[in-house]
Parts: C-alpha cells; sequence; structure tokens
C-alpha cells in the first residue's frame, strides 16, 4: 500500500513541487495549507511522514509539531521541517519541537525524496514497520 505523506505548507508553489515529487515516486498525498488544517488531517489520516512548513500563517511550524508530539494518536509520526532559513540555532529549535531534521528551502527535485526519506526513518520514535517499508518499496 502507498505511504501516505501530509504536507503541511501554506506557498502553493512548494506544495505543488513536494507532491509532484513525492507521487512521482509513489507516494499518496495529503495537503494542508495552515497548522490547523495540517494538525486535523493528521489526525484523520495518521500520515506516515509528515512534511511540515515552519513559516505558516496564524500558526507557526514549531506550535504545530510541538501540538502533535503531545497528541498520543500522532506523536509516533515523523515530521520532516521544510525551511528556508537556516541559522545557527534554528536546527535546534525545529528539533527541540519535535522535527527529526529539516529540508532546506529552495526544495531540490533531485534530492528531496532522498533526504526526506532519510530523515524520516532517523527518528527513533518511528513505528520499525514504517522504517522498514521506506527502506523496500521507494529506492
Ligand atoms: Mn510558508
Amino acid at each position: 500500500m502507498a505511504k501516505t505523506v501530509l504536507i503541511i505548507e501554506d506557498n502553493e508553489q512548494n506544495l505543488y513541487l513536494m507532491k509532484y515529487l513525492l507521487e512521482a515516486r509513489g507516494y499518496r498525498t495529503v495537503a494542508a495549507r495552515d497548522g490547523r488544517e495540517g494538525i486535523a488531517a493528521a489526525r484523520a489520516e495518521v500520515p506516515d511522514v509528515i512534511l511540515l512548513d515552519i513559516q505558516l500563517p496564524t500558526m507557526s511550524g514549531h506550535e504545530v509539531a510541538r501540538t502533535l508530539k503531545a497528541d498520543p494518536s500522532v506523536s509516533a509520526i515523523p515530521i520532516v521541517a521544510v525551511t528556508s532559513y537556516a541559522m545557527p540555532g534554528d536546527r535546534e529549535e525545529v528539533m527541540a519541537a519535535g522535527c527529526t531534521g529539516y529540508v532546506e528551502k529552495p526544495i531540490e527535485p533531485d534530492t528531496f525524496i532522498d533526504e526526506m526519506e532519510s530523515l524520516a526513518s532517523n527518528d527513533a520514535a518511528a513505528p520499525s514497520d514504517v522504517r522498514s517499508e521506506h527502506e523496500g518499496d521507494v529506492r
């Protein structure tokens, strides 16, 4: 069965690109344009991976990550941040919020999926079946 990736991203171009790249590699995608919608979609879909833009309207990506990690029904899902600013300290802030790591914008089509998979599988909290299936079906 196709793995589901929830993409929480307010920028239509980035959303379209991530969706396109993921679907080309056999993933099913679900999109949300802000934090509240993203949290609702995470609870409803229980995706295999969450891609989370950090700069979102009304609710920051950090807040979204903290909310998801505090909810036992979705806390095991690896969250990969997507961020266009990677200043010293940002990585720590993203990790402290519960993300497994981040992919930098602009999104690089040739490496984006591999980066996402690698970061998602680094999550010690990820269920082992998610990890092994990621290694198997998409490379
Ligand atoms: Mn944004």
